[in-house]
């Protein structure tokens, strides 16, 4: 699916893009623009209309004596090409850029510089239209002038995250992982970004946090303002901006049968996951923060199969020592009992940067040094972090799975490494679980195509199918214009399952899956045919998942692998998909939060 921007008005409109997280919110804006000069938006009151007209004219006065300046210095030394400052002067105090802003503040209420970028680029349009270079060139002027009263109109810096309040929703031009992490500790509503993709790192973090949430939407920090009414219809992926009483109402419906039948859903979350000819599979849930391990349990998993680390090294000055990092991964391992929890190693790099590693920038980063390659780059810092979890693992079950691994090679150095930390540790008298088993996330091609081999080595395979679907299909996955390419039931994707599957059977290894295609309910019934032993997801899809589960017999989900594994091309395996879900489940899950159509694309 690309983006569809509507025609918008920024009223009573909607916005298409891609719901990467189910839900709907309903709240007023929090514009976050970061991308160019970060111009507040606001509605103001009728009372403080005349002080935006009085603010808007002392910044004229202001740009006009600046250009004055420049002229006489550029007139002092001998300069007489100053022309065009005469023409910026002009401009300034022209009817249809001072009368238009006035006239808009006051009839649509709105704030100075809101109602300046409207008046600038409706001028602008105006330039662009007429048929003449002469003309044309002068949009330069237009935008120059405007920029200049923009800056002496505002004095202080746009709020950024720490200053959002619980009840607002996001609108930005992009979110990085780490501002979504933020968002953990300041919950809003929900959000909506211009770009982003499917299985984005931010995507993932709003279904984490169980906010509605919609990317690719091109272009909503154009035409949302703060405190505009929105709603976010997380699982259509719209956002419908000022809506009508009507529609309000409906979504506060809709929003209210949601919860219902979420609620339904969760009063069995704890019973587990179990086909109806006795099949049983692990869920696990995935984790980015230490203080969402309680969340995930709580939602019904048995474990942790998916601890990103990566977020402990996010928004902050230096990096967590040794001990911090032991403390984090204790408090983990010990919540999740027997168990236990599968922590990932440092897997930064792609969409994820951290702020005291200064890296080089890459022309591709999904492609460079990026998690265990850095980490094996630099054995310093990867050391830190395969002590703190040594120690952590006398206090439980805990598993060291390592991230993006291509080949035999780095396999055999990363436990050459925890070898070593081992023999250190003992040296030093601390305490260390006999055995740590030690696996690896099969989620580049290379390293499905020698699955088989790599199961001999290692004690688990976590499959990744956000990055083995980025890999395998070339696409980007913090790309919205590339989005209608992520298929997880491409026939090249489904033959490289299977054999992964079958590689770890043979080997005697547990596999799992801990991408996002595990806590899609449209998969549910081909993974349980593939024979993964765990599905590792977000908490917020653990309930429905198990449902699903539980719904299910494992025979007709092998039958039906069997029949898509005949099948060519993508988009006859989802509809055929889509239509042995619908008969295996008889109707049995809702359409408020699991609809098959959803999935298949043209
Ligand atoms: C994956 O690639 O599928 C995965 C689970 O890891 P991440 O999304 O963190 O890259
Ligand atoms: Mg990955």
């Amino acid at each position: 699916m690309s983006n569809q921007g509507s025609d918008v008005k920024t009223s009573g409109s909607v916005l298409k893009g891609i719901g990467v997280s189910p839900g709907y919110a309903i709240g007023r804006a929090h514009l976050l623009d970061r991308r160019r000069m970060k111009v507040p938006k606001y509605h103001v009151g009728p009372t403080e209309i005349a002080n935006e007209i009085k603010r808007f004219e002392d910044a004229l006065d202001e740009s006009e004596a600046q250009i004055k300046e420049i002229k006489d210095k550029l007139q002092n030394a001998g300069e007489e090409h100053f022309f065009i400052l005469d023409a910026h002067q002009l401009m300034i105090r022209d009817e249809m850029l001072v009368d238009g802003v006035r006239n808009m503040i006051t009839e649509q209420e709105i704030n100075a510089e809101w109602a300046l970028k409207k008046n600038i680029k409706s001028i602008r349009q105006l330039f662009e239209n007429i048929d003449d270079e002469y003309f044309r060139e002068r949009r330069a002027d237009v935008d120059f002038v405007g920029d200049r009263i923009l800056r002496n109109l505002m004095g202080s810096a746009h709020p950024n995250l720490s200053q959002v309040h619980g009840d607002s929703i996001i609108v930005a031009h992009d979110l990085s992982p780490a501002d979504t992490a933020f968002l953990l500790r300041t919950p809003v509503l929900g959000f909506a970004t211009d770009v982003g993709g499917k299985t984005s790192h931010t995507a993932i973090m709003a279904r984490s946090l169980e906010l509605p949430a919609v990317v690719g939407t091109d272009h909503i920090t154009e035409v949302v303002g703060d405190g505009d009414m929105l709603i976010i219809d997380g699982s259509a992926g719209r956002v419908l901006i000022n809506p009508s009483e009507d529609e309000l109402r409906r979504y506060q419906r809709l929003q209210m049968a949601y919860s219902a039948r979420r609620a339904q859903l969760a009063m069995r979350k704890d019973e587990p996951a179990c086909t109806l000819d006795g099949r049983r599979l692990r869920i696990a849930g995935n984790i980015e923060l230490h203080e969402e391990c309680g969340m995930v349990l709580d939602s019904g998993a048995e474990s942790v199969g998916l601890y990103r680390t990566e977020y402990l090294y996010m928004n902050r000055e230096t990096l967590p020592d040794e001990d911090e990092q032991y403390e984090h991964y204790r408090h983990v391992v010990e919540l999740c009992g027997a168990e236990g929890a599968t922590i990932r190693t440092l897997d930064l790099g792609g969409d994820k940067f951290i702020t005291p590693l200064k890296l080089g920038r890459e022309l591709n980063p999904v492609m460079g040094l990026r998690a265990i390659r850095f980490c094996l780059r630099e054995p310093g810092i990867f050391k830190v972090q395969l002590r703190a979890l040594l120690r952590a693992s006398a206090y439980g079950n805990l598993r060291i799975m390592v991230p993006l691994i291509s080949g035999l090679s780095e396999v055999r150095a990363v436990k050459a490494l925890v070898a070593v930390c081992r023999e250190e540790l003992a040296a030093e008298g601390r305490a260390v679980a006999e055995r740590v088993p030690l696996g690896i996330m099969v989620e580049l091609p290379s390293a499905a195509v020698i699955a088989d081999i790599l199961a001999r080595e290692v004690d688990f395979f976590a499959i990744g199918t956000n990055d083995l679907i980025q890999y395998t299909l070339a696409i980007d996955r913090a790309n919205e214009h590339v989005t209608y390419l992520y298929r997880p039931l491409h026939p090249a994707l489904l033959r490289m399952l299977k054999f992964i599957v079958d590689s770890a059977r043979d080997a005697g290894i547990r596999v799992s899956m801990c991408g996002e295609m595990a806590g899609d309910a449209f998969y549910t019934a081909i993974l349980v045919g593939l024979g993964l032993d765990e599905l590792s997801m977000n908490a917020v899809s653990i309930p429905l998942i198990k449902h699903v589960i539980r719904s299910i017999r494992a025979d007709d989900c092998r039958t039906l692998l069997a029949e898509v594994l005949t099948m060519g091309d993508a988009p006859e395996i989802e509809r055929h998909v889509a239509d042995r879900v619908k008969h295996l489940l008889q109707g049995q899950i809702p359409i408020e939060v699991f609809d098959p159509e959803h999935h298949v694309q043209t």
